[in-house]
Order: structure tokens, then sequence, then C-alpha cells
């Protein structure tokens, strides 16, 4: 049985190089950046205007105040868009919007509400506050100059970074191709959801949850028709999916049952496993294989089981598959505000709900097969073999969400 990181290290070393592919940056979101890309190109792109206000030179407006306001001449009005045609000399302003590129000769803005307008002298406007120079000019470069890192090589692309992008003028990028992964779920008590139940039956619920991760893996989720518990049932369906996709995830059929049919069907097929079982729970009878330059993971049928080994094991596979480097779940810490106890052989990768503080509590129930607490966690707990995590303990959250 491997440790979690050994199975991990393995998972990772048996991907192909990531490929890579154009994508607009409007479907960008998400995806794994393939290249550096370093700004050819100053924001603000000029001085301009933080307010609505008037461009003055802070010389002249110095020591105004409301009781002493100075009286400056309006030279013109500049919109958002617009330019100055000329220079602003001593004594005089520009009405300005935010976003107006700052009038040549002007070096602060005052804001409309330290102004007052005269409607019998509307040429004139009287400036009731003082300004430093460059108060509310929003300069050119300060924010990114030419050759500053955008975005680099392997990074998850956020709203804020493609905002960052498109602001710089990039319409294209390239991006870590994503893989098909093929959604398998085999038990013969598991329904479609919306068929009756018969007596002994379930609803199948793993395929729907695991293409929700895989297309916040970056993945292409593709999912299968459901596999009853025989050889031949599982051999025909890992064949066509293996044809059909990059990857598969299965669930169920990976224990040591004698309806579990999913290694036995993958080695006919001629796949290699590379590993069986993982010394975690839940999740332990993970299998890892390769075939035909394909992989399988196959992942225990028990839902929380399903969920966890591939949060574990099969994200981070999915994100280095298109040149991710950060490819484990993000830890934040947090405090215990109750005991966790793991009492067992395995490391025990507790469901958790953290509040807003950082306040850690147990999900609920802690069995495989739990959805509820699985429903109310947002974050899983690494509890080592036969220890007892005692309240007031910080320890890292992993967070998927
Ligand atoms: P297995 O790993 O096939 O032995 O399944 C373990 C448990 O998980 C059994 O109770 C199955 O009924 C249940 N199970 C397996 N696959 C699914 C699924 N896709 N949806 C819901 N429950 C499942
Ligand atoms: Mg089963």
């Amino acid at each position: 049985m491997l440790e979690l990181e050994d199975a991990l290290q393995r998972i990772l070393t048996a991907l192909p190089p990531p490929a890579s592919e154009r994508v607009a940056l409007h479907e960008a979101a998400g995806r794994v950046l393939a290249e550096n890309i370093s700004s050819s190109v100053e924001l603000p792109r000029f001085d301009n205007s933080a307010m609505d206000g008037y461009a003055v030179r802070a010389e002249d407006v110095e020591g105004a105040t409301p009781e002493v306001p100075v009286c400056l001449r309006l030279r013109g009005k500049v919109a958002a868009g617009e330019m100055f045609a000329g220079e602003i000399s001593h004594g005089e302003c520009v009405r300005l919007f935010t976003g107006s590129p700052l009038p040549r000769g002007a070096d602060a803005v005052v804001m409309q509400e330290d102004t007052r307008v005269d409607s019998a002298h509307p040429d004139e406007v009287l400036i009731r506050d003082a300004a430093k120079p460059w108060e509310n000019v929003r300069r050119r470069g300060t924010d990114v100059t030419r050759g500053t890192m955008l975005a680099e090589a392997g990074t998850v692309l956020t709203a804020g970074r493609i905002s960052l992008l498109a602001a710089s003028g990039i319409i294209g990028i390239e991006t870590g191709k994503r893989p098909r992964v093929g959604l398998l779920a085999t038990g013969s008590e598991l329904r479609e959801a919306g068929q009756t139940l018969a007596p002994g039956q379930i609803y199948e619920s793993n395929r729907i949850a695991l293409a929700t991760l895989v297309g916040r893996g970056g993945g292409i989720p593709q999912c299968f028709p459901l596999v009853p518990d025989t050889l031949a049932a599982t051999q025909g369906a890992l064949d066509a999916a293996l044809s059909e996709c990059d990857a598969v995830v299965t669930s169920g059929g990976v224990s040591v049952g004698e309806m579990d049919f999913v290694k036995t069907a993958f080695e006919q097929l001629g796949g290699e496993l590379q590993f069986w079982k993982v010394a975690i729970r839940p999740g332990k009878p993970f299998v890892f294989g390769r075939c035909r330059g394909k992989f399988l993971f196959g992942l225990p049928g028990n839902p929380v089981s399903a969920f966890v080994t591939f949060l574990l094991l099969v994200r981070p596979a999915l994100l280095r598959w298109q040149g991710g480097a950060e490819v484990a779940l993000p830890a934040y810490p947090g405090v215990l505000a109750e005991p966790l106890a793991n009492p067992g052989e395995r490391r025990h990768y507790m469901r958790v709900r953290v509040d807003h503080t950082g306040r850690i509590f147990s999900a609920g129930a802690q069995a495989s097969h739990a959805l509820r607490s699985l429903a109310a966690a947002n974050g899983l707990v690494a509890v080592s073999p036969q220890t007892m995590l005692a309240a007031g303990t910080t320890v890292p959250v992993l967070r998927w969400d």
C-alpha cells in the first residue's frame, strides 16, 4: 500500500508533457497559462484623473479653503476618451471626469465636491481646497511598466488576472490543452436519476459530482452509461471510454469482492496497473493504470471516497497535465474548535466546516457513504494515524471550492 505522496508522485511522473493550444481571452478563465506574458504597454497608459473635478496646477491652489477659495479660469472640458488640445497655464483649470487624460501643464485634480461654479460666471471655478502635486492623478505606468510580468506560465487564470491581460490589450493566449476525462460508474445497483428504483437499488451520484470536479480542474468531463457488475460490461465500457478520452475515471468495483471487475477488465484490455491501494481514509482501494497512452483512475464507489480521492489524486493530475505548477489543493490554516480523532491506521481526510473566523468544526458523520457531511463540508483536514488533534490546534485546511 502506497503513501499518498508516493502515489501522487507516480501519477504525476506517468503523465505526458503538457500540450498547449491558443484560446481567446474570454474563454481563458480557469485555464492553465502555457506562456509567460509580460507587458508591452504601461498602465495607466497616460496620466489621467481619478475623480470628476478640475485639472489644476497645484501651485495655483496652494492654501485654498472654503473660506478663502482660489478663482481659476475654466479653459474647457475633456471627457474620458478625449485629449485637451493645448496646455493650461497659471490661473487656469480644465473640467475633467474620471479617466480623462490630464491636460498638459496640469499636475493635480481638485475633486468636484471641493469646487463651486457660480452660474453668473460659468467660466470661473472657485477652488475650495488645496491639492498636492499629483493628487487625484493616476500616473502613467504606476500600475504596470513595460516588461512587468502580467501572468506566469503554469498559473490558473483567474478573473482578476484576465482583467489585467485584457487591459493590456491581450486577446489570445497559449493555454494547456484540457484533457478529456471519461466518467464511468460501475455497480448493478445503480440507476439513473428519474428512473424508478426497485428494492435494493440506489441513484447513481458519482458521475455528476466528479464531472463538476473535472470541469473545475480544467478537464472536459464526458459521462458514459452506467456499467453493471459483469466483466464483459466493464470491459466494453472501459474500452469505449479509453478510445474516446485521454483518461478514464471509474467509480466502484475496485475493492476485493468478486463483483469488483475494474482491475481485471482493464488488464484484459491490455492495461497495466501502476498501483492499487493508498494508505488514506476514505479511499484506500484507489487504482491507477495506463493503457494505450491513456490513464485509468479507478476510484472506490462510496461517494465520499470517490470525491476525496479525486481531489487528492486526480485533480492534481488534471492540473499538471495542463502544465499547472501548483497542483495540490490550496491549504489555509484554521484553528480546531473541537477535537478531531483518528484512531485508525491510515491518514484520515476528515470533512470539516471552517467558519469565516477560521474556526474549524467537524462537518458531521465521517463514514464514506455519509453525504450530508460532504455537502456541509468546505474543507478537509488530514489527521495522522492514531492521532487526536485537540481543540485549539492550528491545522491546514484543504479547500476545493
Ligand atoms: P463499491 O466500491 O463498488 O464496492 O461500492 C461501494 C459503495 O458505494 C456501495 O454501497 C455502492 O452502492 C456505492 N456506490 C458505488 N458507486 C456509486 C455511485 N456511482 N453512486 C452512488 N453510490 C455508489
Ligand atoms: Mg460496486
